[in-house]
């Protein structure tokens, strides 16, 4: 622990470290008997989604009021990227993807915290797999970088099999094969140089990748404007989980850079890292106690992204300790990562007859069940195909113009909505529909 306080020290933090690891603790029970009471547990989704709708929409607002977050993609449909590199990252279950353009065109910039849609032909499936994965670097014009987690099936459902999209990149994609992407999408991020004096980046697990692209992008302006306060947070379980450590040590050397991983079960000798290492390394879950002893007042971009139960716990944390949601950016790998809220059911349909979806191109018509979530719910329920990434209004990919009636996105949109068009993902209409599909 001694090593833990110095390094907090030298960070100026050493505070109420022993307090903030143990009230990490009390709220975590607490956060589980509360989650065991039924209607306190409800209460508490309630108020933690109004936190996540509040944010979604303060997060778009400001992206709006910022032109250059949000712009086009730099370009339209797939381009070609090889596989330069795969790297086995030191947790195992992590693969590392450098990725150049096939056509030797330099690569626009992005906003560090942007994603691509990567489109994969999978043996055996029917069509391409579409999944979005995280830039892990800061922009470059020569490659792109992306880090894929393992995702096995789900622990009580083995016969489900494991990810079709990360096992295929892990079993198959070797160096030297091509990948299509679509161009980098997504407001989560920050623009560097339009970022504040203070900066809090705060990943779990593989959900630190976006944040590394952030936390890359401020390293290159240090020097030339320092000053800036940029704490980087990775929790995971244990050692053997940890990801990028070089880089988060090169990160952590940064003045004014300040970088903690904290082990919420960490194995023998892990929890106190190794002697004269610039990161921190923490005993205990990462979450608000911790944070706010360390951080010692809510200012600040506030960047999340990681697992659920951690999106919750402190997306919901963060607000009430006093950071306001337009400074609170939140990302979710995918439909799990985020409760979301159920479909609002069409107006008209509830009262009226039946709303009707025509599907143009299909030359389908179905009628709209409230019950459905979405219209790619609809659409796939009456076996049209459908090209759909996230399903969570993240990546775009389910985008589709409407050419009449109108419809709600159930919450806003992670994406960059095309002009005249919706998510078919989360979309759910509000009048009779034709839509160009
Ligand atoms: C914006 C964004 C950024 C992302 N960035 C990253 C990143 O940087 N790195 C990263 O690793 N991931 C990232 N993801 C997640 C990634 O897109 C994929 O969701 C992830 O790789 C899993 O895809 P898969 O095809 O391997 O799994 P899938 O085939 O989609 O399966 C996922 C899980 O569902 C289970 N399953 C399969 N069928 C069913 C069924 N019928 N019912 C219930 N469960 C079922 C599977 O067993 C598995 O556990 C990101 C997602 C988004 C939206």
């Amino acid at each position: 622990m001694s090593v833990v306080l110095q390094a907090l020290a030298a960070a100026g933090c050493a505070g109420a470290l022993l307090t903030a690891v143990q009230a990490t603790r009390a709220l975590r029970d607490a956060a589980r008997r509360r989650r065991s009471t039924g209607e306190a547990g409800a209460r508490r989704r309630r108020e933690f989604q109004s936190v996540v709708d509040e944010t979604c929409r303060s997060t778009r607002q400001a992206a709006l009021a910022r032109p250059q977050e949000g712009p086009a993609p730099a370009w339209q449909g797939w381009r070609q990227f090889v596989v330069a590199g795969k790297a086995v990252e030191e947790a195992s279950d992590i693969v590392t993807f450098h990725l150049v353009p096939q056509d030797g065109r330099p690569l626009p910039p992005f906003l560090p915290g942007q994603y691509v849609t990567v489109q994969l032909r999978i043996a055996g499936a029917e069509r391409p797999v579409v999944r979005c994965y995280s830039l892990s670097c800061a922009p470059r014009p020569d490659r792109y970088e992306v880090s894929v987690k393992r995702v096995g099936p789900p622990p009580n459902r083995p016969d489900l099999g494991p990810g079709r999209a990360s096992g295929h990149l892990h079993d198959q994609v070797r160096a030297g094969d091509v990948l299509d992407l679509q161009a980098p999408r997504g407001t989560f991020g920050l623009d560097p140089a339009a970022a504040g004096s203070r900066v809090v980046l705060i990943g779990g697990g593989v959900g630190l990748t976006p944040l590394l692209s952030v936390a890359q992008s401020l390293a290159k302006l240090a020097q030339a404007a320092p000053g800036r306060e940029v704490w980087l947070f990775h929790g995971v379980r244990n050692g053997a989980q940890r990801l990028r450590r070089a880089e988060l040590q090169h990160l952590a050397a940064i003045p004014g850079f300040r970088v903690a991983v904290c082990l919420s079960q960490p194995g023998p000798g892990e929890a106190a890292g190794p002697p004269g290492d610039p990161v921190t390394v923490l005993e205990g879950r990462l979450g608000l106690p911790l944070l706010s002893q360390l951080l010692e007042r809510p200012d600040g971009d506030f960047l999340l992204c990681g697992p659920g139960g951690m999106m919750e716990d402190l997306a919901h944390g963060l607000a009430e300790w006093g950071v306001p949601p337009e400074h609170l950016h939140l990302e979710a790998f995918g439909p799990s990562a985020l409760p979301r809220p159920a479909a609002p059911a069409a107006s008209a349909a509830a009262e009226g007859p039946p709303l009707a979806v025509r599907f143009s191109r299909s030359e389908r018509t179905c009628a709209w069940d409230p019950s459905t979530p979405s219209i790619l719910g609809l659409a796939e329920a009456a076996g049209m195909t459908w090209d759909a990434g996230c399903r969570a209004g993240n990546c775009g990919s389910c985008a589709v113009q409407v050419l009449s009636g109108t419809f709600q996105h159930s919450r806003p949109p992670g994406a960059t909505v095309p002009r005249g068009a919706c998510l078919a993902c989360i979309a759910v209409p509000s009048s009779d529909l034709v839509l160009d599909a």
